[in-house]
């Protein structure tokens, strides 16, 4: 096929100008059958999602010329990337039993002929049960290192994260501050009103502790009625300044479940300092919530 601008490579036409600047544009086999079976196995060697997505876009690109790809998880979760963006996207839900795996698009600045998309369609193939079971696991390792009940992390997630962050901090040379958040008189709801109520009381305090928070700011379930909030690149004043914000807008609660009840939290506040260790850093922060709660609670303490 030979129309303007358009030049035929093999089975495949492709718009020329790359061709004219020496690039050398693949051609991909007729029957693609066997490389999708390699390609998939190739896949298979790992179950982190960065890795498959970055392995597919190598892959891919012997047979068809691409600027990048994208993975959009499931269920609203990051996108995952390779390569550049470009002008042109062919974008495919993927499906497996009527169970969504995110999507997947495809870019680069050329279009797409007929051919290349039924290629990329077979390629895309390869792709679906190794992010089936890479999805599988991702989930397991979230619902291992989560609290079900509040959604937060939980306390084995805290004693990794703990650690990782104080490394990150004293490498980067960036302030760490963490906020130690204990319900007061937590059992007296237990108490009055039965052990469900309490869950509720829970889930709603951990949720408007999360809504306060930034995004980057991590929550843990830490014990019974005890949240940790790890604040990344925050001083003193920074976090001094969040357990507050925390502690007014749980004050300013007015209902759990339909129950008019006040619910108030006490807060250890502390930042760490250089040559700190995660543990010492931590019973800091924990020594200041024993005195926001002697000093008569519904209070933050800095350590
Ligand atoms: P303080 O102001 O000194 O913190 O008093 P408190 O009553 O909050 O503290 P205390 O440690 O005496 O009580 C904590 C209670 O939390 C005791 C325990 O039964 C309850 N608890 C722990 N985990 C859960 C849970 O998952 N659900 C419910 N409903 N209660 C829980
Ligand atoms: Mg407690
Ligand atoms: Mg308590």
């Amino acid at each position: 096929m030979e129309t303007s601008g358009l030049t035929s490579t093999g089975n495949l036409a492709l718009v020329n100008p790359l061709q004219a600047q020496g690039v050398v544009v693949p051609t991909p086999p007729e029957n693609l059958g066997p490389r999708v079976l390699e390609l998939s196995s190739v896949l298979q060697v790992t179950l982190d999602i960065e890795a498959q997505i970055e392995l597919f876009g190598k892959e891919i690109q012997r047979y068809l010329l691409i600027d990048g790809l994208g993975y959009d998880l499931p269920n609203g979760g990051p996108t995952v990337s390779y390569g550049s963006e470009a002008a042109r996207r062919a974008t495919y839900d993927l499906k497996l039993e009527d169970k969504s795996l995110g999507s997947v698009h495809v870019c680069r600045e050329l279009p797409f002929s007929r051919k290349e998309i039924t290629s990329l369609e077979n390629l895309l193939c390869a792709l679906v049960y190794p992010l089936r079971n890479a999805l599988s696991y991702r989930h397991a390792v979230e619902s291992a290192s989560r609290d079900p009940l509040t959604g937060a992390q939980n306390r084995l997630a805290l004693s990794n994260a703990l650690l990782r962050e104080v490394d990150l901090a004293k490498r980067q040379d960036l302030p760490l501050s963490m906020l130690v958040i204990d319900i007061d008189h937590f059992k007296t709801f237990n108490d009055t009103f039965g052990h469900s109520f309490g869950d509720d009381v829970l889930v709603a305090v951990a949720e408007m502790i999360a809504n306060t928070v930034r995004r980057s700011d991590l929550l843990y379930r830490f014990g019974g009625e005890e949240f940790v909030v790890l604040a990344s690149h925050t001083e003193e004043a920074g976090a001094m300044l969040l357990a507050e914000r925390i502690r007014s807008n749980i004050e300013a609660m007015q209902t759990v479940r339909g129950r008019d009840i006040r619910v108030t939290v006490s807060t250890g506040v502390a930042t760490l300092n250089d040559d700190e260790s995660a543990e010492d850093f931590f019973s800091r922060a924990d020594q200041a919530l024993y005195s926001a709660k002697n000093d008569g609670r519904n209070l933050s303490r800095m350590g």
